[in-house]
């Protein structure tokens, strides 16, 4: 009987430096799993170094190698999805080229899909040491709000390495739309998932791309995707301060029946509720913004990248 295909999928952003320990360790981790076949597929997501000439030069002299090549960086997204698109295996993992996500783990996550009979094992982060606090802060109040507004269920500390069999990748590749956000495709996508957990790890070599800003972002677009609950935030809100005007009014009419002679005095509290009930008004707004924004970039049906070179053209020179 024919060899297992497993497609390892590693997008690459400025990754020169990491490239050739991951190398190292992919092979070693090829080499203790004979029982299957392999290729890696090294997605270079338009990086500015030398990832596409090393991830080439690997690809002229090994036939398990292939390589996408973006013509400018798209994100980590469309670099997952273009690996996914164009993995052959029976069974497609992702993993990061930073030696975060230990390519060792994967014969053991192998055996686990085997024994559970699952469509999927996924990976977590057992603790967050190493990170900024404000971060570590961050991310808790990201799950707990995404977990209570979206069906979906997000796992604290999920990370995108994650071993797929083919149906599961299928079923995450039918979904075509272009505000991507894994975590919460491969959550929706469903099927039977097990869950292995290991401790945070520094990366190998290089730096990484995430600021504390574009992961802020990163968030608002992973609710907004996942969730339209912010949605409704203006109905509640304009329910909540409707009732509260009829309460503040009847306290004013009483009042002034009780005591005549009393006089309505505060401006400054008025000025606070001005300020309040624009400060919400705008709120809303942003929030509508947010969702139409999203709403029109899916209109306009854009790829999600473009392919500048593959390992094919090697092939062709
Ligand atoms: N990455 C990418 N495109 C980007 C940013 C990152 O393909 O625009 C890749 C990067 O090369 C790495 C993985 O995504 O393999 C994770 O990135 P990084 O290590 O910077 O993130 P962190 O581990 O710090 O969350
Ligand atoms: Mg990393």
């Amino acid at each position: 009987m024919a060899k297992k295909l497993i497609s390892v999928i590693v997008p690459c952003y400025n990754e020169a430096s990491a490239l050739p320990y991951f190398f190292e360790e992919i092979d070693k981790v090829i080499a203790s799993m004979p029982e299957y076949a392999f290729e890696a597929i090294y997605v270079d997501d338009g990086s500015a170094d030398s990832t596409l000439e090393v991830v080439r030069e690997r690809a002229s002299k090994d036939p398990q190698t292939r390589y996408v090549s973006f013509s400018r960086n798209f994100g980590k997204e469309s670099a997952m999805l273009a690996g996914l698109k164009s993995a052959k295996g029976d069974y497609a993992v992702i993993m990061d080229a930073d030696l975060q996500d230990p390519p060792s783990l994967l014969p053991e996550m192998m055996k686990l899909l085997n024994e559970k009979k699952c469509d999927s094992v996924a990976t977590r982060r057992g603790n967050r040491k190493g990170e900024p606090p404000i971060r570590s802060l961050f991310a808790r109040c990201f799950y707990g709000i995404i977990n209570k507004i979206s069906n979906v269920k997000f796992v604290s500390g999920a990370r995108d390495y994650r071993l797929m069999s083919r149906r599961m990748v299928d079923a995450v590749l039918s979904m075509c739309e272009y505000n991507r956000f894994s975590k919460g495709i491969f959550a929706w996508v469903g099927f039977k998932t097990e869950w292995i957990s290991y401790p945070n790890i520094k990366r190998v070599a290089g730096k990484t791309k995430w600021s504390f800003w574009g992961l802020f972002k990163y968030s608002i677009d992973c609710i907004v995707a996942f969730s339209t609950v912010p949605l409704s935030v203006s109905s509640y809100a304009g329910i909540g301060l409707f009732l509260l005007s009829i309460l503040g009014s009847l306290a004013i009419i009483i009042r002034k029946i009780v005591v005549p002679e009393s006089s309505v005095t505060g401006w400054a509290s008025l000025i606070c509720v001005i300020l309040f009930v624009g400060g919400l008004q705008l709120l809303c707004i942003g929030i509508l913004g947010q969702y139409l924004s999203k709403t029109y970039m899916e209109t306009k049906r854009r790829p999600d990248f473009i392919v500048a070179e593959t390992e094919n053209d090697l092939k062709n020179d």
